[in-house]
């Protein structure tokens, strides 16, 4: 049997293994789900949510080690590690209390029909997952897929399949057997799902490969849900609070050593106080320290060689075209990128275009908020964006124009409880949270009776 080799990009050991599931295997582990799902979706929704929502404990009981375990094997800082295992089991009666009150039957009248419309799963549902939040961003596909009555075939990461498959051992301490089924292994894994009879690929990853299961799964229609890469804009106005500003674009640009997709990838910043913020950003990011996480560094190593060559390669190249080394820029060693701050950033460079996904800072420096408008929209990706500045109607007004899908005024991104997580353009397709997210895990379905 094929194995799959977990390591600690910190330290390069070996943290452990798993069997790589062999991509022959997968069309009869998705009929074994499919077996399986008529009983899961017989127990009805309160009952799924119900036996689903005994896990919470268990995940409760399991925050310091499975946060140990995500630091371990992809990189960040134990105590961001510990937030991500905490979310698990403390946000989950809240999440399914949601999905429940999303999938209730409603009745729509128009005084000569009666129709009911039904939210019905699906079957199984194909979830493959990245590596940046190894296991909340299964637990973000997966808790709606199963309480909504379908079965799961779970590919992680090929980097944290640790991580995934304790995520997946908690939720099967209590699920009937081939509910939710874990596959192990890199992309031919994930093509085999998505070629398979599953009847949803919820995917979570970067813009190419989510081109690619849009393709694949249009062979028989297969629903998809695509959360993508990002190039997230920050647009800092000349009345906005500097140091705010400064110490906020420092933590989005830096957390997760960068990897996170509303990470803030390009600043634009209006020239009356870039250099004030300059300095501010140079100074927060000069102090930062770089180590394993599992010690009190504030940024840990990129995942792997691959994700650290592509960052230094694309700050290199910026350097090359006349981008300014504000902090860091060459100080690195073996999978560590000490936080970079870059002025002087242009539109042709690639830093500035494509997806970084390290701890790099960009800041260009405009003179118009239309300038800084047009500069934060041209780009093909649409996942979140920042506005800092003073005044309210102003920062609102300059949010409306930005075409990404989350926008953070004086805050970051992401929205509160209850409101999708969503990408606009190139970002994604369909989203994950809310009521609406919640429902693309089901088939709608609508009985009608006359009135
Ligand atoms: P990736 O696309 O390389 O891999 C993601 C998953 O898909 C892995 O499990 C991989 O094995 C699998 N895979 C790769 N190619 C595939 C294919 N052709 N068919 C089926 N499966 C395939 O992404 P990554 O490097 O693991 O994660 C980083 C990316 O994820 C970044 O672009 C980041 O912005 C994005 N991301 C987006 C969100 C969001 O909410 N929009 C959240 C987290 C990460």
């Amino acid at each position: 049997m094929e194995t799959l080799k977990s390591y600690n990009p910190a330290t390069g050991e070996v943290l452990g293994e798993v069997e790589i599931t062999p991509a022959g295997e997968v069309p009869n582990i998705v009929a074994r789900a499919k077996a399986a799902q008529p009983a899961w979706s017989d127990l009805g929704l309160e009952g799924r949510a119900e036996l689903i929502n005994t896990t919470a404990d268990i995940f409760v009981d399991r925050v310091q080690k499975h946060g140990e375990l995500m630091t371990k094997e992809m990189g960040k800082p134990i105590k961001e590690a510990i937030g991500e295992a905490k979310s698990l089991g403390w946000g989950i009666a809240e999440e399914l209390r949601e999905i429940v009150e999303a999938l209730q039957p409603e009745v729509v009248e128009d005084g000569r029909l009666r129709s009911t419309i039904y939210h019905d799963p699906l079957g199984v549902v194909g979830a493959i997952t990245p590596w940046n939040f190894p296991m909340s961003m299964p637990a973000w596909m997966i808790l709606p897929s199963l309480a909504a009555g379908n079965a799961v075939v779970f590919k992680p990461s090929e980097e944290t399949p640790l991580c995934g498959q304790a995520y997946a051992d908690v939720l099967n301490g209590v699920l009937p057997n081939d509910v939710l089924i874990v596959i192990h292994g890199a992309d031919d894994q994930g093509k085999a799902i998505v070629q398979s009879d599953v009847d949803m690929i919820a995917f979570t990853g970067s813009r190419e490969a989510g081109k690619h299961i849009m393709r694949e799964a249009s062979g028989t229609l297969k629903r998809v849900v695509l959360e993508l890469g990002g190039k997230d804009p920050m647009i800092v106005l000349g009345d906005a609070d500097i140091v705010r500003a400064a110490k906020f674009a420092a933590s989005n640009s830096f957390r997760n050593a960068g990897q996170v997709c509303i990470s803030t990838e390009r600043i634009f910043v209006m020239d009356s106080i870039a250099q004030e913020f300059e300095q501010a950003l140079t100074e927060i990011a000069s102090v930062m320290t770089v180590g394993n996480g599992m010690g009190d560094a504030d940024v840990g190593p990129m995942v792997n060689g691959y994700q650290r060559d592509h960052v230094l390669g694309q700050v290199e190249s910026a350097i090359a075209a006349g981008a300014k080394v504000l902090a860091g820029g060459d100080g690195h060693y073996e999978n560590f990128v000490v936080p970079t701050v870059l002025g002087n950033v242009t539109d042709e460079m690639d830093i500035a275009n494509a997806e970084t996904f390290g701890p790099v800072a960009c800041v260009t420096r405009v003179s118009s908020v239309d300038e800084a408008v047009e500069k934060a929209n041209d780009t093909h990706f649409g996942l979140g964006a920042v506005v800092f500045g003073g005044d309210a109607e102003e920062t609102t007004e300059v949010a409306r124009r930005l075409t990404a899908g989350m926008i953070g005024i004086n805050s970051a991104p992401g929205g509160a409880v209850g409101t999708p997580w969503v990408g606009a353009l190139q970002s994604g397709f369909g989203f994950h949270k809310s009521a609406d997210g919640h429902k693309q895990f089901t088939q709608t379905r609508v009985v009608t009776t006359r009135a």
